[in-house]
């Protein structure tokens, strides 16, 4: 596949980009976001380039989205206090800006931002 077809998170995954990894199995990633909207921003990412998206996903592979939810429960654990908010943009129009299906995972800690915050921004 050519490099401007391969997404940002294929090169992560390649090694070819650094990134704060928390999280690496025989097909899942899981890194901190570079642009964190929480105390705890994750994005949890299928190592296929196959899915485009939760929907493509879902259809395609729901184990493998069952796989990732687990796994991200398991980081909030590890890395917050267990509760969490999972948001998987769809779709330019919804704010999604890498084509290559993630789940961002955010946790405060038990602080306020999630109650507060905007789902607009992310
Ligand atoms: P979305 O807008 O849902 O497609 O999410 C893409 C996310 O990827 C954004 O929250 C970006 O901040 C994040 N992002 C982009 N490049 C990197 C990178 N090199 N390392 C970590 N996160 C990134």
């Amino acid at each position: 596949m050519a490099d401007t077809e391969r997404s940002i998170f294929s090169r992560i995954i390649a090694g070819e980009i650094p990134a704060d990894v928390v999280f690496d199995s025989d097909r899942l990633i899981a890194f901190r976001d570079i642009a964190p909207k929480a105390r705890l921003h994750l994005l949890v990412v299928p190592k296929t380039e196959e899915y485009r998206d939760v929907a493509e996903l879902a259809a395609g592979d729901p184990g493998l989205l069952a796989e990732l939810v687990a796994t991200a429960k398991h980081l909030a654990e590890e890395h917050s206090d267990g509760d969490f908010r999972l948001i998987f943009n769809t779709g330019a129009g919804a704010g999604q800006t890498v084509f290559h299906v993630h789940a961002h995972v955010l946790s405060d800690n038990g602080g306020e931002s999630l109650r507060e915050g905007s789902l607009a921004e992310l």
